[in-house]
């Protein structure tokens, strides 16, 4: 029987009304198993309950609680299954899946839309399936378990706020599907995979600017003022900027990168990625020295990948080589 370290880090997966009438995280991982009996037959099965936040409030400090805990334990597991809430799970799991490189064992996310006691929850269903993928055979690195789904956890988004099915992978096939119960594979590893490797050095200090028509190019100088190392902009379309490089927010780009920062660009089209070259309001930007693309990433890889990369290196040309270096197929 598989050994499975179940990590509680709270989430709607586990809340209570309080008395005023707001959901809350309230049941500990114990009460959270107590709730799928169907575990005791499947693995042996520990808990840890590491938090106990709804998630908005989980950030780079308890990601790096979460790699620390997997990692003190790895040798003694299987594998791993952490309860989240669905709001920011996708960046938890762009976070592992760069703070935990190589795992052959799975580290598995997963959370629900209803709490796990109400009558017509999600809750038990994910929780079963997310227990039944880490001891697969087939299972291997960060994935997301969720509506009968297996996401890369590079992949990952929350796309309905309301629905059971919560999450899609973006641009990228899924790992794996359940069908009932029964276990689909569809991704393998990547080639050269392993032996896990942990990353604990995270640097925050990144912004996040989505362009909007007719912004103002100041905000840009403002933010350097806040020991910003590196921005992601995201554009319209495939990419570019408004008055391309006659307009002030080119200027306002190239005097940022001058200063040996960092200017990342993305899109704000849900698909298919950026392409910075394309367009004549694009071209003069993407040959400024700093500034590169997250092409196909989604939204979380791309802004937890830029805080795992200027953490490992000071050298700007560093961090845009690991940036751009895919890990567990998050750039096509
Ligand atoms: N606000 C909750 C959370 O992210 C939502 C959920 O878990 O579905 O913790």
């Amino acid at each position: 029987m598989k050994h499975i370290l179940l990590i509680a880090t709270g989430g709607t997966i586990a809340s209570r009304p309080t008395a005023a009438g707001a959901l809350a995280p309230a049941l500990t991982s114990e009460e959270l198993i107590a709730c799928v009996p169907e575990l005791a037959e499947l693995c042996r099965i520990d808990t840890l309950q590491l938090y106990n936040l709804d998630s908005t409030s989980i950030g780079p400090v308890q990601w790096r609680g979460i790699v620390q805990a997997v990692r003190a334990r790895y040798d003694a597991y299987d594998g791993f299954v952490i309860t989240h809430g669905t709001d920011t799970m996708a960046y938890t799991a762009a976070a592992l899946s760069y703070m935990i490189q190589g795992s052959a064992k799975p580290v598995v996310l997963t959370g629900s839309q209803k709490s796990i006691y109400n009558r017509d929850t999600d809750a038990r269903n994910n929780l079963h399936r997310a227990a039944l993928y880490a001891c697969h055979p087939a299972a291997w690195g960060v994935q997301l378990v969720f509506d009968g789904k297996v996401i890369l956890g590079t992949r990952a988004r929350k796309t309905r706020t309301k629905s059971f099915n919560a999450f899609s992978s973006i641009d990228y096939p899924l790992t794996a599907e359940f069908r009932d119960l029964r276990l689909v594979p569809f991704l393998p590893p990547p080639a050269g995979w392993g032996p896990v490797r942990f990353y604990e050095a995270l640097e925050p200090e990144i912004f996040v600017l989505r362009l909007i028509p007719g912004m103002r190019a100041e905000i840009i100088p403002r933010l350097a003022g806040c020991d910003c190392r590196a921005i992601i902009l995201e554009s319209f379309g495939v990419g570019g900027l408004p008055g391309g490089d006659d307009g002030p927010l080119f200027a306002a780009v190239r005097d940022w990168c001058a200063a040996g920062r960092l200017a990342v660009f993305t899109t704000q089209v849900p698909h298919e990625g950026s392409d910075l070259g394309v367009y004549e309001v694009g071209r003069a930007a993407k040959a400024l020295d700093g500034v590169i693309e997250a092409r196909d990433m989604t939204p979380e890889a791309a802004a937890v990948k830029l805080m795992w990369a200027l953490g490992q290196s000071k050298d700007r040309a560093e961090v845009a080589r690991l940036f751009l270096t895919p890990v567990q197929f998050d750039l096509a």
